[in-house]
């Protein structure tokens, strides 16, 4: 019998094992098999070409388990970096009349006045970014996030898939991006809120074992007293007790430690789509000056896109400004000393 967690790896060993040329004799839900492998593989594995593979170590051959180093290993087969693909629109039909109401009736600006000065053709790249999310624990969970977003202003957006839209043309631009950050705290948020059920199961049972262990411990410290009804040494029973809350408070570090979630978040893909745009521009006046914000129509979606907020990043509409304009949510203008 397998659990769950084996079957997920033997299935993730086989698909990558076959991915790198091997050949691969594994049925579901058996606990070892045979695999042939080139001999790149073998020696990043640091396995014999021929091998058995199995969910329990072994002393040679490949297990395929968390303890082993199989998962470190095998990262090394994984290409490196953020794989990447551009694709460019060269023409969209831009909102030619007034962004006025439009602008009046999606955004409110509850600490400055705001005036739309105009409205120009602008182009920015939308980046479509895919997420590998993980929390390591007493056992894993791992899921793959998608976070879309205008790059220039890091707004949240629900684009239709940029692969499927026939104005789309593949280029050729290289130059490498590194992680978003608008993107990977997006990620975090949308990996918290999936693993919620995940992580309130392993708190119930991280609950249920502290119980027991003081449960167990706190009988042995009992337990003398109850049985034999003849006095101790004061300071023999202070040793015990002593020696039994160190091992009580050993036993639960050790659970602690079990237990803790460690988390990881893996940028593997993002589509880079530059697309002609509406920029709007707002005078944006407060009591302390004044300055110009853009706010940008979506030619794709045909609306006006939220800005983010530039502290949580949250998406908003109603937009309050910070002393040097940058937009912010209400609840982080409330924290911002001067901002308002
Ligand atoms: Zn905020």
């Amino acid at each position: 019998m397998t659990t769950p967690i084996q079957d997920r790896l033997r299935s993730f060993a086989v698909g990558l094992l076959e991915n790198q040329g091997g050949l691969i004799e594994w049925p579901e839900h058996e606990t070892q098999g045979l695999a042939v492998l080139p001999r790149s593989a073998a020696a990043v594995l640091q396995c014999p070409e021929t091998t058995t593979v199995a969910i329990e170590p072994m002393d040679s051959g490949l297990s395929v388990n968390l303890a082993s180093m199989f998962v470190e290993r095998a990262e090394q087969l994984f290409p490196k970096g953020v794989s990447t693909l551009t694709l460019k629109i060269e023409s969209l039909y831009l909102k030619k009349s007034s962004m006025e109401e439009p602008v009046a009736r999606a955004f409110a600006f509850p600490n400055a006045r705001v005036k739309v000065i105009g409205a120009t053709a602008d182009r920015l790249e939308y980046q479509y970014w895919h997420i590998a999310a993980c929390l390591e624990s007493d056992e894993r969970w791992e899921d793959l996030l998608s976070v879309t977003l205008n790059s220039r202003t890091g707004a949240l957006l629900d684009l239709p898939d940029p692969l499927a839209n026939a104005d789309a043309h593949i280029t050729n631009t290289q130059d490498a991006i590194g992680p978003s950050e608008a993107a990977m705290v997006a990620a975090a948020d949308m990996a918290r809120s999936r693993a919620a059920g995940f992580i309130a199961r392993l708190e119930q049972r991280m609950a249920r074992d502290l119980q027991r262990i003081r449960g167990y411990y706190q009988a042995l410290l009992d337990e003398p007293l109850e049985r034999q009804r003849k006095p101790f040494e004061p300071q023999v029973m202070a040793a015990r007790r002593q020696a039994v809350e160190l091992e009580s408070s050993r036993k639960i570090d050790e659970l602690r430690q079990r237990y803790a979630l460690r988390p990881s978040l893996r940028p593997v893909a993002v589509v880079r789509l530059s697309t002609p745009t509406l920029a709007v521009q707002l005078q944006v006046q407060r009591r302390d000056g004044e300055a110009r914000v853009n706010i940008y129509w979506n030619a794709i979606t045909k609306t006006l896109e939220p800005l983010a907020c530039s502290r949580c990043r949250c998406n908003i509409h109603s937009v309050w400004f910070a002393r040097d304009f940058a937009p912010l949510c209400k609840a982080c203008c409330a924290q911002n000393p001067g901002g308002h």
